[in-house]
């Protein structure tokens, strides 16, 4: 579905952004994917994709919320891969806790990485879309972004914040064919999740019509559906991939 696409992914050493990699270089997209700490799982996974699925792929150590970085990043990323033709903002970092007792400090880490992360990688990759006249930009949101969640004011802003960008994004560059969707994950399996406690975790797949958390293969699957031209015809949308959780 996406043969000889390059796609920009932040955060990918792991988790989400690690399933959607490795589905988009199944179905035949050259992969460039940021992380912030984790060289050794990096490299290990630019080989993994290499050597399994015959595409190229590279690995960048850029820090998401450093405006200049992004440029920085893209501008190599369209160096080695020729062009950027989907754009994946899915790095993000929680810092749960009541407000009552939330710092500035975690206030500005959530928001820079996850919300302002979006404005930052947009922002470097348009000049590229423009010239290509096509580009598919996805945002990761969250299901808190759409209801909100006592402990994650700072999380729950910056998701929502991220689909307010993604519909004015579809507005300003609808017109020369680039498409921006959000997507709001539920409950998904992964690191941001494993350090909650077994009840917690219980009470969330109770609730959800699915019975069940979400793997990241769950996620990876509608964002190749918003990057492939399946979703030609769809741009500000923002679709929730989480068992039923949120209507
Ligand atoms: P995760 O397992 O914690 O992985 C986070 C990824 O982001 C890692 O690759 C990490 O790199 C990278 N990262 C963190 N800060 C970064 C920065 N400043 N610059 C570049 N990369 C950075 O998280 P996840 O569960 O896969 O979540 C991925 C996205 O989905 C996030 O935006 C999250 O908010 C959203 N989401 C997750 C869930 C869920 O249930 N898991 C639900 C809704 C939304 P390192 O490995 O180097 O640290």
């Amino acid at each position: 579905m996406l043969k000889g696409k390059t796609t920009l992914i932040t955060g990918a050493s792991r988790g989400i952004g690690k399933g959607i990699a490795e589905l988009f270089a199944k179905n035949g997209s050259n992969i460039a994917f940021t992380f912030a700490s984790s060289v050794e799982k990096a490299r290990a996974f630019e080989q993994e994709l290499q050597q399994t699925y015959g595409i190229k792929a590279i690995g960048y150590q850029s820090d998401a919320s450093d405006f200049n970085a992004a440029q920085i990043l893209a501008d190599q990323v369209v160096a080695d891969f020729g062009t950027i033709d989907v754009l994946i903002n899915n790095a993000g970092i929680t810092k749960d806790t009541l407000l009552m007792r939330m710092s500035e400090e975690q206030w500005d880490a959530v928001i820079n990485t996850n919300l302002k992360s979006t404005f930052n990688l947009t922002k470097a990759c348009l000049k590229t879309f423009l010239k290509n006249r096509a580009g598919s930009i996805i945002n990761m949101s969250s299901v808190v972004g759409v209801t909100g969640n006592a402990g994650q004011a700072n999380y729950a802003a910056s998701k929502a914040g991220m689909i307010g960008f993604t519909k004015s994004v579809a507005k300003e560059l609808g017109s020369r064919n680039v498409r921006c969707n959000a997507i709001a994950p539920g409950f998904i399996e992964t690191e941001m999740t494993a350090t909650l406690d077994e009840g917690v975790r219980k009470t969330w797949t109770e609730t959800i019509p699915l019975k069940r958390g979400g793997s990241t293969e769950d996620v990876a699957n509608a964002c190749l559906f918003l990057a492939s031209e399946m979703s030609a015809y769809i741009t500000g949308q923002t679709i929730n991939v989480c068992g039923g959780m949120v209507m």
